[in-house]
C-alpha cells in the first residue's frame, strides 16, 4: 500500500470516529475523544510492527467498536499497517465481510497475534501454555455469585483470552515458569486479565463496591483497564487449590491474611502471593487473586 492510499485511509477512518464521537455516551466519551484526538495528529500509518489477524477479529468500522464481523481465510493474514500502534488499516489477505471483499480498515491492536511480544504496541495475547491455563471468569455467564444468585448470567466477554500490557504479560510469564521450577504438578490459572471499559462501567453498577469492583473513573479507570491487573490462582492436575474463598467471593474470607481459613489455604495464598511478588507484581490485601504491575498505562476500550 502506497503512502498516499494510506494517508486517504487514515482521514476516511478519522471521519468515522468523528460522526460515532457525536453520538456516543458520556461514559466512554473521554476515551473515544482520546482516540479521536490521535487520529487527528495525523501521520503516516507505522509498519513496524507486524503479526497475524487471529481467525474470530472483528473489523472496526470506528473507534467506539462498532464492528462487523468478518470471515478470516485459512493461513496467514498478515497485518501490514498500525495508526497510532492501536488499530490495523490493511491486511494481505482480503477478508469476507457479510459478502463484501475488505482489504482495509480498522481492527483492534488486541486482534493480531503479534509476532514478537515485545513489540505488541498496547496488548498482547497470553496463550494457554503447560504451566498456565486460561479460563476468563467473565467469558463465562455465573459472574458474581453467592449460595443463592448470580449479579450477571450474561457473558461479559465474546472469548476466552488473556490479554495484557506487553510488561505485563513478559512478568507473568516469569512467574509461570517460577511456578513450574518449583513444582511441576502445578500452574497458573488465569481468571481475568485486560477488562475493557465499558465492562468495567457494567460491573460497577451491579456490584456498587470498590473495595471489590474498581471505581471506574476516567481517565485511569483500573488496572484491568489498563492492561496490567491479573486475577488468578494456581492449579494442580486440573483442580483449583483451595483458597478458602472461592473467585470473587466479596467477604472478609476473600482478605489474604483472614484468620478464619485454613493452614493449608493460607500456605497456598502465600505461594502464589510469594511467586508473583517476585515476579514483579504488587499484591491487593483484599483479593487473595488480584495481582498488579506497577507500572502506568493508558485505560482501553477494546471489545474482548
Ligand atoms: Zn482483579
Amino acid at each position: 500500500m502506497g503512502i498516499n492510499h494510506a494517508a486517504r485511509l487514515l482521514r476516511l477512518a478519522a471521519t468515522c470516529v468523528f460522526i460515532t464521537v457525536a453520538a456516543c455516551s458520556t461514559s466512554t466519551e473521554r476515551i473515544a475523544s482520546a482516540t479521536q484526538r490521535e487520529a487527528d495528529a495525523g501521520g503516516a500509518p507505522t509498519d513496524a510492527t507486524r503479526g497475524e489477524l487471529l481467525r474470530d477479529s472483528a473489523l472496526f468500522l470506528n473507534a467506539r467498536g462498532r464492528d462487523t464481523r468478518c470471515t478470516v481465510p485459512p493461513g496467514p493474514v498478515v497485518v501490514r499497517a498500525f495508526v497510532h500502534a492501536r488499530y490495523a488499516v490493511a491486511w494481505s489477505t482480503p477478508l469476507n465481510c457479510g459478502g463484501t471483499r475488505v482489504t482495509s480498515g480498522w481492527v483492534s491492536a488486541a486482534d493480531v497475534d503479534y509476532q514478537d511480544a515485545a513489540l505488541a504496541p498496547l496488548l498482547t495475547r497470553v496463550a494457554p501454555s503447560p504451566s498456565m491455563g486460561v479460563n476468563m471468569a467473565y467469558a463465562g455467564n455465573k459472574i458474581f455469585c453467592d449460595e443463592s444468585a448470580c449479579k450477571i448470567a450474561e457473558p461479559l466477554y465474546g472469548k476466552n483470552r488473556c490479554y495484557l500490557a506487553p510488561a505485563a504479560a513478559m512478568a507473568l510469564q516469569s512467574a509461570a515458569a517460577a511456578i513450574a521450577r518449583s513444582d511441576l504438578s502445578l500452574r497458573l490459572l488465569l481468571l481475568d486479565c485486560y477488562r475493557p471499559v465499558d465492562v468495567q462501567i457494567e460491573m460497577f453498577k451491579r456490584v456498587n463496591d470498590p473495595v471489590w469492583v474498581a471505581r471506574p473513573t476516567a481517565p485511569r479507570f483500573g488496572g484491568h483497564n489498563r492492561g496490567v491487573a491479573i486475577d488468578l490462582t494456581l492449579e494442580r492436575n486440573g483442580a483449583m487449590l483451595d483458597m478458602g474463598s472461592p473467585f470473587d467471593a466479596f467477604s472478609t474470607l476473600s482478605n489474604y491474611d483472614s484468620k478464619v481459613v485454613s493452614a493449608a489455604a493460607h500456605a497456598n495464598r502465600t505461594l502464589l502471593r510469594d511467586t508473583l511478588i517476585a515476579a514483579g507484581f504488587k499484591p491487593y490485601d483484599a483479593e487473595w487473586w488480584h495481582f498488579y504491575l506497577p507500572i502506568e498505562t493508558r485505560a482501553m476500550n477494546f471489545p474482548l
